[in-house]
């Protein structure tokens, strides 16, 4: 296999660091480009020295001139840029062949986009942009021949269960026999949590996930199950299928990651352990395959896999999304900036668990916002939802 140029958007988090350990599997298979974080200056040193990128970008420009120094006192020649601009350059260099998009929320819609329009290979774990841009960024991607490769575990799944072309797009030719997906969801650390009980939760509590580790606002999404509406409506535009046609089921054990059904009763479905190696080495070798580090599933060992319908009483998270999807228009973006504002002020402690739903709903109620139908109405839009959420924290 021919050498690949990478950029990583997000190499100081959890699936930035991943993808890196992956990389480190394969020396000599893949250069990197840059390597990008908020401001995890020190991090992003060790990143350096290991990995040496051509460039490193920092958001935030106090970082940015602690790694110039520290870079600069070791004799080594990553580059330092600082801010947006230097992240959409990064993502859409013609020397780049893939780009990991693993910004956490709203903050990767522009240099996640900027790849796609540039035709690049997409590693997309920032589902917050499809969420926010879902038409903009399939048409984009389409338009310039990006292959969209999905990293969340559950699309990553359906994508290698289904027929894929080699643009890696899912061939849903009539006879295909496709009926749906049905995306697994562990259900979080609060699964058999009362309803009473989830008003006291900790932020420590909500991040202590019982299967992944992951970021903290992926973590607080995936025990409201905000995260499993936020990968329905994903999962609507990687495949192209109505909301009706996603259905979600609680499976603790997070082993069987999702599966497609096919009219004949054919379910096909992807197992493995959670860990998230796995689908970043099946999506930067596709349509290869190459080892991810990640220690086979031992099926005699794998405790007794159980499925049950989600709780939407409890967690009317999952219900909100699945609305908002089936709504249109700017309802997805609308859940996906309410959620983002709300979760910010559940972690810093000055809103309860239940107040992240409750938010969400509200700002979906009010917030009277045409159908965006270009870049700058998702930003005004997106703005728009957030100030209004702003409006209902304490
Ligand atoms: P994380 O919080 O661990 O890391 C986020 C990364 O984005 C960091 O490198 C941070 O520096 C960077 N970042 C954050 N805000 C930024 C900003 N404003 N500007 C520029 N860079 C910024 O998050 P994570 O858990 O790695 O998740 C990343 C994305 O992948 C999320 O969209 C998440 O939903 C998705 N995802 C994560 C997992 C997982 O296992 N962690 C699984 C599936 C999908
Ligand atoms: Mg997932």
């Amino acid at each position: 296999m021919q050498k690949q140029t990478l950029t990583i958007l997000g190499a100081t988090g959890s699936i930035g660091i991943s993808t890196l350990r992956v990389l480190a599997e394969h020396p000599g298979r893949y250069r990197v480009h840059a390597l990008t974080a908020q401001r995890n200056d020190a991090l992003l040193l060790q990143q350096c020295r290991a990995f040496t990128p051509r460039y490193a970008v920092l958001s935030e420009a106090q970082a940015a001139a602690r790694l110039r120094a520290a870079l600069a006192a070791e004799g080594l020649a990553t580059e330092v840029l600082e801010g947006v601009d230097a992240l959409l350059d990064v993502a859409s260099a013609p020397e780049v062949d893939s780009v990991m998009a693993a910004i956490v929320g709203g903050a990767g819609l522009l240099p996640t986009l900027a790849a796609a329009r540039a035709g690049k290979k997409v590693l997309l774990a920032n589902k917050e942009a499809l969420v926010m841009a879902g038409e903009l960024f399939m048409h984009a991607a389409r338009a310039s021949g990006a292959v969209v490769l999905p990293i969340d575990s559950e699309h990553n799944a359906i994508f290698q269960c289904l027929p894929i072309d080699a643009q890696g797009r899912f061939a849903q030719q009539k006879g295909c026999g496709f009926s749906k997906l049905i995306l697994t969801a562990s259900g979080g650390p609060f699964r058999e949590q009362a309803h009473a009980a989830l008003a006291e939760v900790t932020p420590e509590q909500a991040c202590a996930h019982p299967n992944w580790v992951m970021g903290r606002k992926i973590s607080v999404d995936s025990a409201t199950l905000v995260n499993k509406g936020l990968e329905l409506i994903e999962a609507c535009h990687l495949f192209a299928v109505p909301p009706a046609k996603v259905e979600v089921l609680i499976h603790p054990q997070s082993i069987v990651h999702s599966l497609v059904c096919y009219d004949d009763g054919s379910m096909l479905a992807q197992l493995g352990n959670p860990d998230m190696r796995t689908p970043i080495a099946y999506a930067l070798a596709w349509p290869e395959r190459m080892t991810s580090g990640v220690a086979p599933l031992d099926l005699t060992q794998a405790a007794n896999l159980q499925f049950q319908p989600p709780d939407l009483v409890r967690f009317p998270g999952l219900r909100l999304g699945r609305e908002a999807m089936q709504a249109g228009g700017a309802a997805p973006l609308i859940y996906n900036a309410a959620n983002e504002i709300a979760v910010a002020a559940f972690l810093a402690g000055q809103v309860g668990f239940l107040r992240i739903p409750a938010i969400i709903a509200t700002v979906l109620e009010q917030a009277a916002l045409p159908a965006p139908r270009s870049l700058e109405d998702v930003l005004r839009c997106d703005a728009e939802a957030r100030a209004l959420a702003q409006r209902c924290l304490p």
